[in-house]
């Protein structure tokens, strides 16, 4: 089936802006992958990252873990003057935009996203299968539970 990135979508982060990564109150959902990766790159076990950098979000009967933000919203890894600290091991939230399925809805949804992200048809050019895989990592991921790992 055809879509509207069949010839590819543009987009590159632009220097100097954090607008994804902070700003505004938002949420990082850490998947059970996410929470491993980021213990081996912080060298502490993943309790203590969940204990340390996260909270929980809570959805009823159990809560999923979001990674905190300070007092002016910015996520608890970013440095506006370096970025963001846990790049390399960074959530696959982070790490697959804006190529997620909400703004791969249609051409609107992804031109509305520019509104927040001034990088959306700019630079880089991506082929649609690029795109198709960035989406396959965010498919069926197992978000992690906060109460797995805070007693
Ligand atoms: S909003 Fe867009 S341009 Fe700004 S930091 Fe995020 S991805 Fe980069
Ligand atoms: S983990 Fe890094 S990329 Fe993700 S929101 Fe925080 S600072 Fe931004």
């Amino acid at each position: 089936m055809n879509c509207f990135y069949e010839e590819g979508l543009q987009f590159s982060c632009q220097e100097g802006c954090y607008y994804c990564c902070g700003v505004e109150p938002g949420f990082v959902f850490l998947s059970l992958d996410d929470l491993k990766r980021l213990a081996i790159y912080l060298k502490i076990d993943e309790q203590a990252v969940v204990k340390t950098y996260c909270r929980p979000v809570n959805m009823g009967s159990f809560s999923y873990i979001s990674l905190k933000e300070v007092a002016n919203h910015d996520c608890i890894f970013l440095e506006r003057e370096k970025g963001c600290q846990v790049y390399q091991s960074r959530p696959v939230q982070c790490a697959t935009y804006p190529f997620w399925a909400s703004i791969l809805e249609s051409r609107e949804t992804w031109h509305q996203e520019k509104q927040w992200c001034p990088g959306i048809d700019k630079g880089c050019l991506h082929s649609k299968e690029f795109i198709e895989n960035e989406l396959v990592k965010r498919r069926g991921i197992n978000l992690a539970v906060w109460e797995e790992f805070v007693q």
